[in-house]
C-alpha cells in the first residue's frame, strides 16, 4: 500500500495552521518536536517538516507529493507544480511600502529607485507590467528595517495588519498580489496516490465548508416563521418542528456566523426565543 507524503512548514505561520488542517481532516500525527518526518498512524500519509521556501522544490521533483505553502512562495519558485486548493489560511498580501513622511504620487516613486524584498520575481514581474524600471536588492528577512538604514526608497514584504509597517514608520503605497495558503502537487499523480489525494480532497472540502457556518436552533410562534425565515438569507430551507407548546415551531438550519450577528435584534423582534447557535465540525455538500 503506498503511502502520500505532504511537505509543509517547519516552523513559522504555516506550521500550525497546516497541522489542523490536517487534524480536522481525522488525520493523527504523532507530536514530535523537532522530527523531520511523523507518520500519520490512522491514514496512509507522512508528513515531511521543511522551510516554506524549499517546498515547491521538492513537490516538484516528487520527493513529496504534496505541499501546504502561500501563493506568494509558490508563485516566486516558478516551479512546475499544480495548484489544488486553495485553503483560506495565512491570508495576506504582497505591497510595496515607503518611509510615512515621504510623499507618493504613484507608482512612477520607484522609476530608477531601490527596492528591497525578498520576492524578487514577483516584484519583477510586477514592475514590468507597470513599465517601472528599478534596482531590485534581493534580502532574506527583517526587509522593513532596509529604508531607515538609507539602503533603499522602499520595500515589497508581506502585510496583514499593517502593524509591523507601521511600527517601522513605514506606509503601504501599491498592492503587489493577495496571498493565501495553498495544496500544491506533483503534477500527474497516479494509482494508489491518486485515489488517497481524492480521498484527502474530499475531507478537506468538508472541513473548509464547514469554516464559518453554524448551526442555528430557534423557538417562535408559528405565525411568525415566515417573518424569521426572510430575515434570516441563509435559512433558505429550515427544517421546521413542532414543539410540545401549541403553537410554537423550533428552526433549524446553517447559516453564516457573520450573517447571525448582523441579523440577531431583528431575529429577537420579529419573536425568535430560545436561540441556539452551535459550532459545525464538518459538512458534506
Ligand atoms: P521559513 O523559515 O519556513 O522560510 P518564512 O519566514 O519564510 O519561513 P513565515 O513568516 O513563517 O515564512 O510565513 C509563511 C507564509 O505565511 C508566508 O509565505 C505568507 O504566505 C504567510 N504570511 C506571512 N506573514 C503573514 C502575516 N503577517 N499574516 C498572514 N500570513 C502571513
Ligand atoms: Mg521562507
Amino acid at each position: 500500500m503506498s503511502r502520500l507524503k505532504i511537505a509543509i512548514q517547519k516552523k513559522g505561520r504555516l506550521n500550525e495552521s497546516s497541522l489542523s488542517i490536517l487534524r480536522e481532516c481525522g488525520i493523527e500525527i504523532p507530536n514530535g518536536a523537532g522530527k523531520l518526518i511523523a507518520e500519520s498512524s490512522n491514514f496512509p500519509i507522512d508528513i515531511l517538516f521543511l522551510r516554506d521556501d524549499d517546498i515547491p522544490q521538492y513537490v516538484h521533483q516528487k520527493v513529496a507529493d504534496l505541499g501546504i505553502v502561500g501563493e506568494n512562495v509558490l508563485i516566486e519558485s516558478r516551479k512546475k507544480v499544480s495548484m489544488l486548493k486553495k485553503l483560506g489560511i495565512a491570508k495576506c498580501r504582497l505591497s510595496l511600502a515607503i518611509p510615512k513622511d515621504i510623499p507618493y504620487e504613484g507608482i512612477r516613486f520607484f522609476q530608477d529607485k531601490t527596492i528591497a524584498t525578498s520576492y524578487p520575481q514577483l516584484l519583477q514581474s510586477y514592475l514590468d507590467r507597470q513599465a517601472i524600471r528599478a534596482q531590485i536588492e534581493e534580502i532574506s528577512g527583517s526587509v522593513e528595517i532596509v529604508p531607515g538604514l538609507g539602503l533603499a526608497a522602499g520595500i515589497c514584504d508581506i502585510v496583514s495588519s499593517g502593524s509591523t509597517l507601521f511600527s517601522n514608520g513605514l506606509k503601504e503605497v501599491e498592492l503587489v498580489m493577495k496571498s493565501e495558503a495553498v495544496l500544491i502537487g506533483s503534477e500527474h499523480l497516479e494509482g494508489e496516490k491518486a485515489l488517497l489525494l481524492q480521498q484527502l480532497l474530499f475531507r478537506i472540502d468538508a472541513v473548509l465548508s464547514s469554516k464559518g457556518k453554524k448551526y442555528i436552533l430557534l423557538n417562535a410562534p408559528n405565525d411568525k416563521i415566515d417573518a424569521i425565515v426572510r430575515i434570516l438569507p441563509g435559512m433558505k430551507s429550515p427544517t421546521i418542528l413542532p414543539l410540545a407548546a401549541k403553537g410554537w415551531s423550533s428552526l433549524h438550519s446553517v447559516i453564516d456566523e457573520d450573517q447571525f450577528w448582523e441579523h440577531i435584534d431583528e431575529l429577537k423582534k420579529a419573536g425568535a426565543e430560545g436561540i441556539l447557535v452551535v459550532p459545525i465540525e464538518k459538512m458534506i455538500q
